[in-house]
């Protein structure tokens, strides 16, 4: 048994503990974006505003990283897109999310539901700087942008 501590809570190096046999390490990816957008988007309230945040600060603050550097590179790592820096001022970052886990899906114009996503690096860059950091995304595939993108304010 994985016990590290006698607190019960998990922490995202528990997630990494993965002992079942013949279903492997991955999921599908209709899984996350059915939970996502159909569990969380259409099926909350205010399509998740304010769940979303709440969860994906949570989930941001338990992820093991340092620096923007590492948390770009942690994304890539689940998959989840593929981060660049498009634009780097004194107080305002974009970031640019290529192959974003949304690509391909139905264009509905006025949409944005890369919102998670943004709260996830909202809440580990929030640890990492221990400075009031703001996510915002700005751009979205399914929106019809060509790429999903999120402005940090600092
Ligand atoms: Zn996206």
């Amino acid at each position: 048994m994985n016990k590290t501590s006698s607190v019960q809570e998990f922490t995202f190096d528990d997630m990494k503990k993965i002992s079942r046999t013949k279903m492997g390490k991955s999921l599908p990816i209709e899984l996350y974006r059915a939970i996502r957008l159909i569990g969380m988007y259409q099926g909350l309230p205010m399509k998740g505003k304010g769940t979303t945040v709440t969860v994906g600060r949570k989930i941001g603050e338990s992820l093991p990283v340092h620096s923007l550097e590492e948390l770009l590179d942690l994304f890539r790592d689940l998959k989840i897109g593929d981060p660049q820096i498009v634009l780097e001022e004194e107080h305002k970052i974009h970031v640019a999310v290529k192959d974003c886990f949304c690509e391909g899906l139905p264009e509905m114009e006025g949409s944005m539901v890369c919102d998670l996503e943004g709260a996830i690096m909202e809440g580990a860059l929030n640890k990492i700087i221990d400075k009031r950091v703001y996510v915002r995304e700005i751009k979205c595939n399914v929106n019809g942008d060509e790429h999903c993108e999120y402005e940090i304010r600092f």
